[in-house]
Order: C-alpha cells, then sequence, then structure tokens
C-alpha cells in the first residue's frame, strides 16, 4: 500500500490506479505519460517482465478513450544487460503500442547511456515514422549537437534540464549556466523542428519563453511536467496548450518518493505536515 503521502507524486501499484488517475486529468484537459517505475536491471528477466507489463499497460490503454502514452527508462528494459537485450525489448514493445496506436517515450538516464538511447530511437522512430519520442538534457555539453540531429528525424523530442550528476568534462554543473543552455536549445528546436516539441520543466520562465516561441514561430509544442508538481499551473495551462503529466506508477515506488522530497525544501515541508496532521 502507498501511504497517502507519496500519493502526492505516485499514482498508485497497479495500471488500474493509474489510469483512474489518467481519466480523472483527463477532466481537466491533462494528457498522461504513464510510467512503471522501474531502473537499472543488471538481469535479464526483470528487464523482460516489465517490458510484458508495459505491453499489457498499452493494450488496455488502446481500451480507453484517454489517448494516454507511456515512458520508459532504457535500463529497465535491458540497456544495463545489453544493448541488444534494450533494442529487441524496444522493438517488441513499440511494435506492440504501433498496433494499439499508444505514442511511447523514451526517458534518457546518465551520459553513458545518451549514445545508445538516441541510435535506438532513431531506429524506432525511421521505422514507425514517429510514434516515439525521446527525452534530451541541456546540461549536457553534447545536446545541441543531439538536437541538430534529431531535428532531421520524426518523432518527438522531449526537453529537460537533466536531473542526473554529471561529471564537468562532459556536462555544465552551474544551474545558471543549464538554464542558459535550456533556453537556447529551446530556441534552436522551434526554429529548425517541424513540430513534436515537449518543454519538460516546472520552470515558469522555460514555460513563458516556450509560449513566446510558439507565438512566433507557430511550431506545435506541449508542456510536460510530474505528476504532484505545479499541478495548478497545470490545469491552468492546459486552458490555452496540450498539457501531459508524467504519471508514475508501480510497486517501486519509494526510491521515487525520497528523490522528489529530496530535490526540493518545499517538497518535504509537504511531507512534513503531512505526517505532522
Ligand atoms: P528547476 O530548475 O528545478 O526549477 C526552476 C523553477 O521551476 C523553480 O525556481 C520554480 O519556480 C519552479 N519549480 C520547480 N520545481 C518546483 C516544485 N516542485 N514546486 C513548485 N515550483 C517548482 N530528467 C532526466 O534526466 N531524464 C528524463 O528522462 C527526464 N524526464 C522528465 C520528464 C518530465 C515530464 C519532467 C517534468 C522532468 C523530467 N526530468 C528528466 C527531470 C528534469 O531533468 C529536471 O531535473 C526537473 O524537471 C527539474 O527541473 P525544472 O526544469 O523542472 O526546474
Amino acid at each position: 500500500m502507498i501511504p497517502p503521502i507519496a500519493r502526492r507524486f505516485v499514482a498508485g501499484e497497479g495500471a488500474a490506479t493509474a489510469l483512474e488517475h489518467a481519466r480523472r486529468l483527463d477532466e481537466r484537459s491533462v494528457g498522461a505519460i504513464l510510467n512503471l517505475l522501474g531502473e537499472h536491471y543488471d538481469q535479464r528477466p526483470p528487464a523482460d517482465a516489465d517490458t510484458e507489463t508495459y505491453c499489457r499497460l498499452v493494450a488496455d490503454i488502446a481500451g480507453t478513450d484517454l489517448g494516454a502514452c507511456i515512458s520508459v527508462k532504457p535500463s529497465q528494459i535491458g540497456l544495463d544487460v545489453s544493448e541488444t537485450v534494450f533494442r529487441e525489448n524496444l522493438d517488441r514493445l513499440v511494435d506492440r503500442a504501433a498496433t494499439e496506436g499508444v505514442f511511447v517515450w523514451l526517458d534518457m538516464e546518465d551520459h553513458t547511456t545518451t549514445d545508445a538511447t538516441l541510435d535506438a530511437f532513431e531506429a524506432q522512430t525511421r521505422a514507425h515514422d514517429g510514434g516515439v519520442g525521446v527525452c534530451v538534457q541541456a546540461n549536457l555539453r553534447r545536446t545541441a549537437d543531439d538536437v541538430e540531429r534529431l531535428a532531421t528525424l520524426p518523432g518527438k523530442v522531449r526537453l529537460v534540464k537533466g536531473a542526473y550528476d554529471e561529471p564537468a568534462d562532459v556536462a555544465y554543473t552551474d544551474k545558471a549556466r543549464v538554464d542558459e543552455a535550456y533556453r537556447s536549445l529551446l530556441e534552436r528546436m522551434f526554429q529548425t523542428f517541424d513540430g513534436g516539441i515537449a518543454v519538460g520543466s516546472h520552470d515558469p520562465e522555460m514555460i513563458d519563453l516556450a509560449t513566446d516561441l510558439h507565438a512566433e514561430h507557430g511550431t506545435d509544442f506541449e508542456i510536460q511536467m510530474l505528476m504532484g508538481v505545479r499541478e495548478d499551473a497545470q490545469y491552468d495551462l492546459a486552458g490555452s496548450y496540450e498539457v501531459r503529466q508524467y504519471v508514475p506508477y508501480g510497486s517501486k515506488w519509494l526510491s521515487y518518493f525520497y528523490r522528489r522530497l529530496a530535490e526540493r525544501k518545499g517538497n518535504l515541508l509537504f511531507a512534513l505536515r503531512a505526517i505532522v496532521n
């Protein structure tokens, strides 16, 4: 059972509760990106098992009118075992999702996985002429080059600031520098992409920049935020723009919940208040 304080950030343990949450979002015009929690499997069986669970989720989504999509971590479906296992599981999942008409996002993990993730994305998005999206991280020095490569491909690209502690030779470690990189990458994406831009940020400054760039270039974009973070802003923005909420669920919720608490004092205070009240 997930305790009520964690329910702010995690939809539940099973697909049914995640879909109930997606239904409530849909009533407020916010789409859902469902994420089964799990990562860094170094053996094949759990990677295969989560791929199978995602295949069942995709069928469940297709049985609704919610238009929900999914977001998957490469190390959850086999990248830590081998690139071959990752590719095989991703093939299986994207084929099934394409049959069911469900969009698949690939999350981006630390910089050692970027090449394998982008290569797998490119193969899938070419094979399915879109239907797949990938995340790129503004803190990585390489991302400007990656964005040029991605501009030539179908599919969608989510720009985030980057959640992993990376070494200074591959990443900007100063927050102001990461923000500057985010702004400049977003500008470049609005100039060069036909559409399919996802702004994965809670930062009002980046959201404002995206809406200004949309007004200037007319390029289609969507805003993506996490469950439990700035939800009022999500509902407000959904009145004017496409907004999707990233909705984690599953039995491995504890470490995700701790991460949300650790990243921001406000979240920690929220949890303490919930315990005291
Ligand atoms: P920050 O730079 O953390 O904060 C900027 C401003 O945003 C704050 O000053 C405040 O005004 C506002 N803000 C931020 N958080 C809060 C809050 N909790 N409450 C109120 N206001 C707040 N990272 C990866 O490395 N790989 C991924 O695949 C990935 N996928 C993601 C998918 C989605 C949908 C989202 C939203 C994030 C994802 N991330 C991913 C995480 C991302 O890299 C950042 O670590 C995270 O989003 C924090 O950066 P930020 O842009 O939201 O704002």
